[in-house]
């Protein structure tokens, strides 16, 4: 087979491509209403997480740390998470959420955060605070266990368990969007709305461009609200459009709830937006309207003034999280590019299985390689020393070195993005996502012709 899907083989990481598990379910946790979480583990795991957020989204959030120290480390740390908790509900009253996110050292440890929220429960919250609405949620995250991406994928799972509540039909449909941009979920909502579709929108991170206003506000959160979560159990369906941030929830509430649940494709490109549109169609049996038709051919016009001459055979090499970068190679397969090297972060064992990996080692007729627990150096050792030879990358920031260092274009897409402003704006999702992700790899490649003066002139006459 031409594609082959295979491990790292080698012991150790060298420049990771993701970050730990507490991470993503602190993602998670940013996209509730009145929640704030606290981190149980040293403070390194909420001060690094917090600034990547803060980089990726130049906004500000809320987070808290039970901030272990050398003797909680060794004999138990429960007591500072029942003492955080207090802090934060007196700190700030109109927090209702509160996760309680595992990490490796206090996993290793053994702290019962199970029963951290138990006594809290009997005792802190019915002495101290009757009367208001407390939810303490404890989400087991270890780091030595999958990677960001698994522990949102968790969290969200745990936060809809924990809420989920069957009342009467709401005549909506769930929308996990997985670990998405807030121009992503703003294309999202722009669909659903030109479809007259009623949908909660779950752990929704618009906001997080937020506007600076007069009050000097300066923290961003999420809108997704306790009501949102609980209604989850009523809903008419699940989509959860990324497979790896969000699957487990829908499965749940299919599973607990009878709630039918779609899983993914994340609408990355146009086929995956038709698979979308159509998915939403049989599961709400509205129709697709003419408006959609009509953005479907603009975003197709305009793909093809690009693909033939300039995208066309341009070697890829595309990392991040899983189902980013699957939807991103389907996409480039179908503007006639070439993925050569595919990286996923972690080892995530259901990767082999996937259908639509499946589907991309059938496609492909040319050697490519799908590389699971990846970190940079599997890029740049085969740039370097095993005559890979790329057109462009695409990946989020981190790997930036990998591209200024061996000259090679590169567009960011996927988290964290931290060197190029406003990037999280532009979606990567729908016909404009499509559109948005043709047209700047085309200026990226148009950028690189001029400074490398590779037929540039071509410029001058297209
Ligand atoms: S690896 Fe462990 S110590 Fe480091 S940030 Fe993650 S949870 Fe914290």
């Amino acid at each position: 087979m031409p594609c082959e899907i295979k491990e790292k083989e080698r012991v150790g990481v060298i420049n990771p491509i993701f970050t730990c598990q507490p991470c993503g379910a602190q993602y998670a946790s940013i996209g509730i209403k009145d929640c704030i979480g606290i981190v149980h583990g040293g403070q390194g795991c909420v001060m690094f997480v917090r600034l990547l957020f803060s980089q990726h989204f130049k906004e500000s959030f809320e987070l808290a740390s039970s901030s272990v120290h050398e003797e909680g480390a060794v004999l138990g740390a429960c007591k500072r998470v029942e003492e955080g908790i207090d802090v934060l509900l007196m700190r700030y009253p109109h927090v209702k959420v509160i996760p309680i996110i595992s990490t490796c050292l206090t996993e290793i440890i053994g702290d019962d955060i199970d029963g951290v929220a138990r006594k809290l429960n009997e005792g802190l919250l019915k002495e101290k605070y009757a009367g208001r609405e407390v939810h303490i949620i404890p989400i087991h995250t270890p780091s030595f266990v999958g990677s960001m991406i698994s522990g949102y994928d968790v969290a969200v799972r745990d936060f809809v368990k924990y809420f989920a509540k069957k009342d009467k039909p709401n005549g909506k449909i769930n929308l996990l969007t997985g670990w998405v941009n807030p121009g992503d979920v703003t294309a999202l909502k722009h669909l659903l709305s030109e479809m007259k579709i009623d949908a909660t929108v779950l752990f929704e991170i618009e906001s997080f461009d937020s506007p600076l206003m007069p009050d000097g506000n300066h923290t961003s959160h999420g809108n997704t609200t306790i009501a949102d979560l609980t209604g989850t159990a009523d809903a008419m369906g699940t989509i959860a459009l990324n497979r790896y941030e969000g699957g487990k929830a829908a499965e749940f509430l299919e599973k607990e709830f009878n709630v039918p649940a779609v899983i993914g494709p994340a609408p990355i490109g146009i086929r995956n937006t038709d698979t979308f549109l159509q998915n939403l169609k049989k599961m709400t049996g509205k129709p697709i309207p003419e408006s959609l038709v009509v953005e479907r051919g603009l975003a197709i016009d305009a793909i093809t003034d690009v693909t033939h001459l300039f995208l066309a055979d341009k070697k890829v090499a595309i990392y991040g999280s899983p189902d980013l970068v699957i939807g991103l190679a389907e996409f480039c397969l179908d503007l006639e590019m070439k993925p050569m090297v595919l990286l996923l972060g972690d080892d995530n064992p259901n990767y082999v299985n996937d259908p639509r990996i499946k589907a991309l080692q059938e496609r492909v007729d040319y050697k490519m390689e799908i590389i699971t627990n990846a970190d940079f150096w599997e890029l740049e050792d085969r740039i370097k020393n095993k005559e890979l030879e790329l057109d462009l990358i695409l990946g989020h920031s981190k790997g930036r070195f990998i591209s200024i260092d061996y000259n090679i274009p590169m567009l960011r897409v996927g988290f964290p993005t931290y060197d190029r402003a406003g990037m999280y704006r532009n979606p990567v999702v729908g016909y404009a996502g499509a559109m948005w992700l043709a047209e700047q790899m085309a200026n990226t490649l148009f950028t690189d012709m001029e400074h490398k003066h590779k037929k540039e002139w071509i410029l001058n006459v297209w």
